[in-house]
């Protein structure tokens, strides 16, 4: 295939630059402790300093997989799968999904919204960015809004973010894995005054797996 070819198919959504794909156990948020199987794209432009992916940033260094194979290995797995980068909404999600609900795999996103929401999906996770602001459209279709929180502007963000969610979607603040020490009592103090909040945590870096 030249390089024209692999971009057409790229656009369709057909191939994906995939950087990693592995079965462990959600760590984070609402599914924490579930076994799922998590495809990692490569792809970002939001730029947040304290990203723990930056390799995941240029797609071009991740190569374009045909979405059969990655769903291949995905359902030898899990029937769950958690689509991540990344940010995954950079590309084309519909034939990915269609091919894990053909398989009735239920599909799990984690995002930034910050592009134009593609796929169907069982489950989104909304994790906006101050860098790059997520588009209107997503709102009121996340089932978790999920707030990393660095420092205290954070909570003040979070709280704006929570304005904006359906009445449903189930509210987390996560600490930032690098300042946890400082951030989670400060956390833990918040969401005990603010009782619409959950804590979540990176339980998968605790337990020390993927
Ligand atoms: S949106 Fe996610 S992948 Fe992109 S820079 Fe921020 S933390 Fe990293």
């Amino acid at each position: 295939m030249n390089s024209s070819d692999i971009n057409i198919k790229i656009n369709e959504g057909i191939l994906l630059p995939l950087m990693e794909a592995f079965y462990t156990i959600q760590g984070e948020g609402f599914y924490k402790g579930s076994a799922a199987y998590f495809i990692r794209l490569g792809g970002c432009d939001v730029g947040c300093h304290w990203c723990d992916v930056k390799e995941s940033w240029d797609p071009e260094i991740h190569p374009p997989t045909n979405i059969e194979n990655i769903v291949n290995d995905a359902k030898s797995n899990s029937n769950t799968v958690v689509v991540t980068g990344g940010e995954p909404l950079m590309w084309n999600m519909f034939p990915l999904t269609r091919l894990l609900n053909e398989y009735k795999i239920k599909t799990h996103i984690e995002t930034s919204g910050a592009y134009k929401l593609t796929g169907d999906w069982d489950w989104i996770c909304l994790s906006p960015k101050k860098n790059k602001n997520p588009l209107n459209e997503i709102y009121n279709k996340a089932n978790e809004l999920k707030v990393i929180v660095y420092n205290l502007n954070d909570l003040e963000f979070a709280e704006n973010e929570a304005q904006k969610v359906n009445t449903d979607c189930i509210l987390y603040l996560q600490p930032e894995w690098s300042n946890r020490d400082k951030m989670m009592p400060i956390i833990v103090d918040y969401v005990m005054k603010n009782t619409k909040w959950k804590v979540s945590l990176q339980t998968h870096k605790y337990l020390n797996i993927p």
